[in-house]
């Protein structure tokens, strides 16, 4: 039999609910992979090349791993209604009270000032930006002291002695892998005077993804301060998570009480490192504060003000979509409204609000599978599961969680679900942790578990 043209494959592919939305070419580009691939069974094998090209486009996930911060699902959850796909055109630029050309950095930085209590803020498109561009614009060509214990790799290739390399920063290692005191900055400091690269600043990084326990000592920014002000060096915190403030004031509830968050303990945060003496905080945009994936830079307005004037502040400026959705993160943190700031809703989920929706949803997919097979033992029960806030932060931290789990590993299957629902498997099971997953799509999961459990029945 000869294989179907091209033209009336990608005409059938076109017809399957799941690909319809795909545009022509990329039918086409499928049916020819098909035909190729497989001319006897042309249209299985353009099915599946069409699937596969579907698989790869950037789509919504139900993440239902319990990972708050996935690297892997795009970090920071942000708000479905982000603001993102619906804005056309945007002032980002324009001044509307004068009509005049505007600066991008208006909005979004002012609002950042005012939560942070910073002179200066600048905003660039991720943190390892924000680190290389303050190195280049503030340390110049001269010594950046950084402790031997925080020269961390962050992951994605991110190594602070790379990236002091590449500023043009020569880096002066300081202290031990595991202590290092004040001292140590001292002598660094000292020795280096009187040689060609004196040092220029006193670099502290976040161990953001891993501790060191044991027999240790690390350095306060206070100290730091204290040390860079008699040297007129500054202190540049790059506390990579940010975490706003450690009073969690968007997290109060009427009469001002706060929930205890164990798994937060001595995560630095950014207004109590500004207040400790660092002349600047840099962190990221979607770890711990919640929002799209940028960099920012708070601090002493001349060395914000130097490195906005550096050339490399113009390769690494954030676009509008991005700016838009900081602005409605930054927004939400002064409404204290969860709603708009996913991350701090999923994380202070209370158990019993997880325990009842997983009980529901255990029921509802018993009883649709039960309808199938006479009910025999339960296909589905409510688990105890582990959340992480995960994307690099907190390392060894987790906290308790509900989720619902199923016999066999239904991974592979669940991730072919549409939206993509992306589980776990351990022991023979698979698990669904609900920390992650938006109440909304509940229903969702009921019917990707009943269609995993009993393949036969017909879908909902
Ligand atoms: C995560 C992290 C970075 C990199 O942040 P990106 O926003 O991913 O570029 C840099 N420094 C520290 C300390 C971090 O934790």
């Amino acid at each position: 039999m000869r294989p179907p043209s091209v033209d009336s494959l990608a005409q059938s592919l076109a017809g399957h609910p799941r690909l319809s939305d795909l545009p022509r070419p990329l039918l086409v580009a499928a049916a020819r992979t098909g035909i190729a691939n497989d001319p006897a069974n042309a249209e299985s094998a353009a099915l599946a090349a069409a699937e596969a090209l579907k698989s790869r486009l950037i789509q919504p996930v139900i993440n239902a791993t319990g990972v708050l911060l996935h690297t892997n699902l795009g970090r920071a959850p942000l708000p479905a209604s982000s603001p993102r796909s619906t804005v056309r055109y945007n002032n980002v630029e324009f001044d509307l009270a004068t009509g005049q050309r505007g600066s991008r950095r208006t909005s979004v930085e002012g609002l950042l000032r005012q939560i942070t209590g910073a002179e200066g803020v600048l905003v660039v498109n991720n943190c390892a930006a924000a680190v290389m561009l303050s190195l280049a614009a503030i340390a110049k060509t001269g010594g950046v002291a950084v402790s031997r214990g925080e020269l961390v790799e962050i992951g994605g290739g991110f190594r602070i002695p790379d990236v002091l390399e590449q500023s043009g920063a020569a880096l002066v290692e300081v202290g031990t892998t595991n202590r290092t005191r004040v001292n140590d900055y001292g002598q660094a400091v000292t020795k280096a005077a009187s040689s060609d690269r004196p040092v220029r600043m006193l670099l502290k990084v976040h161990q953001s993804n891993y501790k060191i326990v044991g027999f240790t000592e690390e350095t306060s920014i206070e100290e730091l301060a204290a040390l860079g002000q008699s040297h007129d060096i500054p202190v540049i915190a790059d506390i990579g998570s940010g975490l706003l403030d450690a009073n969690l004031p968007w997290l109060a509830d009427k009469s001002g009480r706060v929930p205890e968050l164990p798994w937060l303990a001595n995560e630095p945060a950014v207004r109590q490192t500004l207040a400790a003496g660092a002349d600047i905080a840099i962190f990221s945009g979607d770890k711990l504060l919640g929002g799209p994936q940028a960099g920012i830079l708070v601090g002493r307005a001349d060395l914000i003000e130097a490195c906005a004037k550096h050339p490399l502040a113009r390769a690494v400026r954030p676009g509008s979509g991005v700016l838009l959705a900081l602005q409605n993160t930054l927004l939400a943190y002064m409404r204290r409204d969860l709603a708009q700031l996913p991350f701090w809703n999923m994380a202070t989920l209370s158990l019993d609000e997880l325990r009842q929706r997983a009980e529901s949803i255990v029921k509802e997919v018993n009883d649709a599978v039960d309808m199938a097979d006479g009910g025999r033992a339960p296909d589905a029960w409510v688990a105890e599961t582990e959340s992480v806030a995960g994307g690099g932060t907190l390392p060894g931290q987790s906290f308790p969680s509900i989720g619902v789990a199923i016999k066999g590993n239904k991974v592979p299957r669940l991730r072919r679900s549409s939206p993509p629902i992306i589980a776990r498997s351990t022991d023979g099971l698979t698990t669904l942790d609900l920390r992650t997953v938006d109440p909304a799509d509940d229903a969702l999961l009921v019917s990707a578990l009943v269609a995993s459990i009993a393949p036969s029945l017909p879908q909902q």
